[in-house]
């Protein structure tokens, strides 16, 4: 057996420790006789996985007890939908647009009311976060949507936006659980797991109770209402259940490690050697705004595609993966998630040197 640095923007890399494990309980979890994705729903040992997770993700993320932590399918895009159908009351959103992500969800909430784009970083290839300091909030806006940390562009909010009273709802597929959060500050924390958590299938909503009601949009899906899952404690249908217990031990792993006080210091570090690189590289160069750089996604370029593309196939040889930029984008990135242990970014960035000393 040999593995790989995965640099993939996701599904990515989880920590090696949570796969051995999950591989010694696949045929006899825990005395049961069968395995966690042989097993009722509604059984005695998926109850304790499933309420375990939950209070362990409780736990990392300070998460207090008027929000609800649901357990969803369908990824990150349709909470795109869901969000709008259950939040829009008056019909009016305020979108922060820092990406395709945001874009996305953007146009669709414009499928469900009147969706506003407030601020917008596309006009430099959304290089950037734009000032959120004071923005044009709608008076009569639901909500404020942004998504935290740009995937293909490898940005950060390092300040939340100032909404002005008004709910703020965010999309932290890329940075969950990255460092510590003030879950207060929103009214809807989102993400699909398969970025930073567990294995893809399931999206995780912290959602402030008060916006849990029956008051959705006409024709919402009994599945696409908050209340449904939030009354059922995430067991209204079968859940994805096995993702579910992944993301469980990934908790588990993080909490070992101490928190996401010591994640963030290890991603800090993890990124600095990246960045420091590219920062005194003759040939590498990073494409995002100083200040505005995500810990998670590094897109970096040489400047010359037909060098991006021998550098992605010569990594790819030396066993680093997934270093292709993304497709709107060009050059290279690497991701480095919680999983990623410093060794792969040292060792990457030392090809790194010898590829620039051999290209330049
Ligand atoms: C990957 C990603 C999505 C899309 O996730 P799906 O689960 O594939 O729908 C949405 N937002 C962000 C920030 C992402 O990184």
């Amino acid at each position: 057996m040999s593995r790989v640095y995965n640099f993939s923007a996701g599904p990515a890399v989880l920590p090696e420790e949570v796969l051995k494990e999950a591989a010694d309980e696949m045929l006899d979890y825990r005395g049961t006789g069968m395995s966690v994705m042989e097993m009722s729903h509604r059984s005695k040992a998926y109850d304790t996985i499933i309420k375990e997770a939950e209070a362990d993700l409780r736990e990392l993320m300070n998460i207090p007890d008027n929000y609800k932590v649901l357990f969803l399918q369908g990824g990150a895009s349709q909470q795109f939908a869901m969000i709008p159908m259950n939040l829009m009351k008056n019909g009016v959103a305020d979108y922060i647009v820092t990406g395709q992500w945001a874009k996305k969800a953007y146009q669709e909430a414009c499928l469900f009311g009147k969706a506003n784009k407030i601020a917008s970083s596309e006009d430099q290839t959304f290089s950037y976060i734009p000032d959120c300091s004071d923005l044009p909030i709608s008076e009569d806006a639901d909500y404020v949507y942004i998504c935290e940390n740009n995937t293909i562009y490898g940005t950060k909010f390092k300040a939340l936006p100032n909404t002005k009273g008004k709910t703020l709802v965010a999309d932290v597929s890329s940075c969950f659980l990255s460092e510590p959060v003030d879950v207060t500050k929103y009214g809807v924390i989102y993400g699909g797991v398969q970025k930073n958590i567990g294995p893809a299938g399931v999206v995780i909503v912290i959602i402030r109770e008060d916006l849990i009601t029956d008051d959705v949009l006409p024709g919402t899906p009994t599945m696409l209402k908050y209340k449904t899952h939030a009354d059922n404690d995430s067991l209204y249908n079968t859940p994805p259940a096995y993702g579910i217990y992944i993301c469980g031990k990934v908790f588990k792993w993080i909490k070992k490690m101490g928190g996401l006080e010591k994640m963030k210091e290890h991603n800090e570090k993890k990124a600095k050697i990246l960045y420091d690189f590219l920062d005194e590289s003759k040939l590498f160069k990073g494409t995002v705004r100083k200040e505005d750089r995500s810990l998670m996604n590094v897109p970096f370029v040489t400047g010359s595609e037909e060098l991006d593309a021998r550098f992605v196939k010569e990594a790819k040889e030396a066993g680093f993966e997934n270093l292709k930029g993304h497709r709107t984008v060009g050059g290279m990135r690497a991701s480095i998630y919680n999983a990623m242990p410093i060794e792969g970014v040292e060792k990457l960035v030392a090809f790194m040197k010898k590829f620039e000393e051999a290209n330049v």
